[in-house]
């Protein structure tokens, strides 16, 4: 006979409420005696869990269930008014900052833009006060936080709660977990953002039935994150899903991290309007130039003009389509996942793109790769940099 001892039966124990919490997450409002069913154990280990659970205020008792004769069920649910996150989305010039429930609803929102000055201290203090700002008013949510997720730009060792390089800063081997954790006194997890955004989306959005999937982020940068067999994928140096520094044309264009011809270089913000004011120098004519000094161009006013007809602006973002296009057929050779989540400003131009970008897949990806390949946008929209930060605190309560 088997002897198990102290260590196992705190891991099945463990092992046993994960599975009935995940159940109340997913098919809540649910009865006991559903979940016992579910999660296949017996009506006293479930009873004695959801007790556990209970008095930890993790879930709540609601309403009354549909009865199959005898005494109506009392009903699980998770309990959404005694849980609350905070998720920061820390982008290259901007922050946003959210408070958030334990099912992923946003409550309160706040984006404070960065100054000039992007050494840590300077950002360190703009993130802290967008948290300060974000729960004015909310004191009562605010003593109920369980926790402080943080997306945050480069590449971020997430165990040691270290950023370990913020390219766009030109920061190293900074500390955040602790800095935060002294100053809030609250769990803080913090990840690489887009690897954030990808955990936000398979817990609150587009992908929560997948299995293998990649979130592509196109903003101010490009990134990948990288969801394989059921977990993200974070690489050998936590450098996993950089797609935007791979090669995609010979020009002598020089990127952020300091190498010629990168993805992110032609098709993040930056690159748009870089090859935009190339094509106006070259002679081209644009509509923009009627409202607007050449200097002043963003990517959103190309968009916009695009929308008005310009034909200039129509094709750089056609031409950013196909970039990414190609950029989405390197990762569906490679990985062959089950779909292409796109998130980020220039994903939102979607009019002008996402037909190239189709185009460009099928063109460029071995047939095989696109059986079944699902492409399409953020569910969370603007909110997956925060909901993805929030979900970090999120999956920590639910590992217990
Ligand atoms: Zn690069």
């Amino acid at each position: 006979m088997k002897i198990i001892n102290r260590a196992d039966k705190n891991l099945i124990k463990k092992i046993n409420t994960n599975s009935i919490l995940k159940t109340i997450r997913e098919r809540g409002p649910i009865s006991r005696a559903d979940i016992s069913k579910i999660v296949a154990l017996n009506p006293a280990t479930v009873s004695s869990n959801v007790s556990d659970l209970l008095d930890k205020k993790i879930i709540r008792e609601v309403g009354i269930g549909e009865s199959s004769g005898g005494r109506k069920p009392i009903l699980l649910e998770l309990n959404s008014s005694e849980n609350y996150i905070i998720g920061v989305d820390m982008g290259i010039k901007k922050v946003t900052t959210a408070l958030v429930d334990i099912n992923g609803n946003v409550i309160n929102k706040v984006i404070l833009q960065f100054s000039e000055e992007k050494d840590f201290d300077s950002i360190g203090e703009t993130l802290k006060e967008s948290i300060y700002k974000v729960v004015e008013g909310y004191d009562d949510n605010f003593q109920k936080t369980i926790g402080i997720g943080m997306g945050i730009h480069g590449l971020v060792e997430s165990e040691n709660g270290i950023s370990i390089y913020a390219p766009a800063f030109n920061w190293h081997d900074i500390n955040i977990v602790d800095i935060f954790q002294k100053e809030f006194n609250k769990t803080v997890i913090i990840e690489n953002d887009t690897r954030a955004m990808a955990l936000g989306e398979k817990w609150f959005g587009a992908t929560k039935d997948s299995k293998n999937f990649i979130l592509l982020n196109i903003g101010t940068g490009i990134g990948a994150g990288i969801y394989l067999n059921g977990d993200l994928y974070k690489g050998n140096n936590f450098g996993a899903g950089e797609i935007g520094h791979v090669s995609m044309t010979n020009e002598k264009i020089k990127c952020k991290c300091g190498k010629y011809g990168c993805f992110e270089s032609i098709a993040s913000g930056e690159g748009i309007v870089n090859r935009f004011e190339s094509k106006i120098k070259s002679g081209r004519k644009s509509s923009i130039l009627n409202k607007m000094d050449i200097s002043n161009i963003s990517s959103l006013d190309i968009y916009k003009e695009a929308l008005n007809g310009d034909q200039l602006s129509i094709e750089i973002l056609k031409e950013t389509g196909r970039y990414i296009g190609t950029g989405i057929s390197m990762v569906v050779n490679i990985l062959n996942p089950d779909s292409i989540i796109l998130a980020g400003g220039v994903s939102r131009a979607r009019e002008f793109i996402y037909e190239e970008i189709q185009k460009t897949v099928f063109e460029k990806s071995m047939n095989h790769n696109l059986n079944n390949i699902y492409i399409g946008e953020t569910s969370l929209k603007q909110d997956a940099g925060i909901i993805g930060a929030a979900t970090l605190v999120i999956r920590d309560l639910f590992s217990i």
